[in-house]
């Protein structure tokens, strides 16, 4: 596809852009490890690594297995002061030297440049996700986006090598217009690639609450003019400096909706542990609302308050489940509870991706199961709508179930089974529900620990790559 021209707002645009004002922000975020070394960070930061910590990570660097070069450190001042009495967040934001010992995993981890037809863009499904910043205020070492946000060259389909670029504008727009153009000529399938109209975009990165409202609002007035009927906003900017969440902010929001009443905003949030939004006592224990449920950290629960007194915005949290953070059922069993007394949908957690180096963070997927499950236990049905994920590289992928009994006449039931159901198929939403049964392995921390175990494969997530069924063997 040719190289777009500049973008040219409408009236429309221009009109809703020309009302947005910038703020100016002091997150007060130490980049990299330099600052705790030298000590010149602020005094109460500065036992944040001790110097053993320094020194084994800082021992790496220029090595292959160079800690800070797989994923940029960085933390904000609010995410640190939460963190003094969480070992979860302290596991999630320091850096370690386990990190790199088993550089084992994918470069682009769900072949994301497969179904990247412009820079900047993944368009799976009837959704398209766009890269519109390549950092966030601080970065989680689990990143599944590391190599955006480090800058690594990836493979591209033609054979090239270099780093994930950032979307422009001009060009989302016109792939919009053109992919939906054709759709419609075409009785609603895309006439090369079968798929539906473009109605929802994901805005990720890095995190787009690091733009400036003018910034954000560009995007928005220019997805809405392009026909977007929903704009999902993926941040974690809630957890890392929820004051981003402020008056010109929201102001910009509602000039939005006043200049496009027909889009629906989907802010997709990030919330790892309770630890993340809630207060705490000094010994560690949560604070009870006089009122029922806990107490919130204030400018966190002001920013959700906000966003859940718009009607015409939805809030949802996805998170990974990942080793040392919050592979723990109690902690979120507290999390899932608190997110939805305020307004926010559990929708997904995640299994981690095969990034590279996801051994450091990964749980095994039946144990991932066993935690969530675990964790739902005692909420009520409304509170426990969020399933198991996990991204095969044909689509989303539900974990459904893990059985504790063999599943006798079954070969390979002996141990118990898993069965994975296809949520959605990249290319095709026929496949939709379609399923996979193997037997259990508990050791398994990705698809191909089950390559010499699967039963039954309608959905195809191991015989697209040839992989028999153990039966047939
Ligand atoms: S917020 Fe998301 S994109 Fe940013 S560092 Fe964390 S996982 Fe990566």
């Amino acid at each position: 596809m040719a190289k777009a021209a500049k973008h040219i707002p409408s009236d429309r645009e221009r009109a809703f852009i020309a009302q947005v004002e910038n703020a100016k922000y002091d997150r007060q975020i130490i980049t990299g490890l330099k600052k705790f070394m030298e000590g010149t960070v602020p005094q109460d930061m500065q036992g944040f690594y001790t110097s053993d910590e320094l020194q084994a990570i800082t021992d790496l660097d220029g090595t292959l297995r160079d800690i800070q070069a797989r994923m940029p450190v960085k933390i904000t001042r609010h995410y640190f002061e939460q963190a003094q009495s969480s070992p979860a967040m302290q596991t999630l934001i320091k850096a370690t030297p386990n990190e790199t010992f088993d550089l084992d995993g994918a470069q682009d981890p769900g072949k994301q440049m497969t179904y990247s037809p412009v820079e900047g863009l993944i368009h799976k499904y009837e959704l398209g996700l766009i890269y519109v910043a390549s950092t966030c205020s601080a970065h989680c070492r689990f990143c599944y986006r590391e190599e955006l946000i480090a800058k690594k060259e990836i493979e591209r389909e033609d054979g090239t090598s270099a780093p994930k670029g950032l979307a422009q504008i001009s060009e989302i727009v016109a792939y919009i217009v053109e992919h939906n153009r054709l759709v419609a000529q075409n009785d609603g399938r895309h006439p090369q690639t079968g798929r539906e109209r473009l109605r929802e975009i994901l805005m990720s990165g890095g995190d787009p609450m690091v733009l400036g409202n003018k910034n954000l609002a560009q995007w928005l007035g220019a997805l809405a003019q392009a026909g977007i009927e929903a704009i999902r906003i993926g941040t974690k900017e809630l957890a890392f400096f929820p004051q981003r969440f402020d008056a010109s902010f929201f102001d910009m929001l509602d000039h939005f909706h006043s200049a496009y009443p027909q889009v629906n905003l989907r802010m997709m949030v990030h919330f790892n542990h309770p630890d993340e939004f809630l207060k705490k006592m000094p010994d560690g224990s949560y604070v009870d609302h006089p009122e029922g449920g806990l107490e919130w950290i204030e400018s966190t629960r002001e920013a959700v308050k906000q966003l859940g007194s718009r009607s015409w915005i939805n809030i949802d949290n996805q998170s990974p489940i990942i080793k040392g953070i919050n592979n723990d059922p109690d902690a979120l069993r507290i999390m899932q509870r608190e997110l939805k007394r305020n307004g926010i949908e559990n929708h997904y957690f995640f299994c981690g991706r095969d990034i590279v180096g996801h051994k450091a963070f990964n749980v095994p997927i039946e144990e991932a199961w066993h935690v969530l499950n675990e964790s739902q236990k005692g909420l009520s049905g409304v509170e426990a709508h969020a399933r198991l994920s996990i991204t095969h590289y044909k689509g989303k992928t539900e974990v459904a179930a893990v059985t504790n009994e063999p599943m006798l006449g079954v070969p390979g039931g002996e141990n118990g089974v898993v069965i994975f159901k296809l949520l959605r198929s990249a290319a095709d939403a026929p496949d939709r529900c379609k399923v996979t049964i193997v037997g259990r392995n508990p050791n398994a921390i990705w698809f191909s620990g089950y390559d010499d175990r699967v039963i039954y494969d309608e959905a195809e997530l191991f015989s697209m790559y040839g992989i028999k069924l153990a039966a047939a063997e």
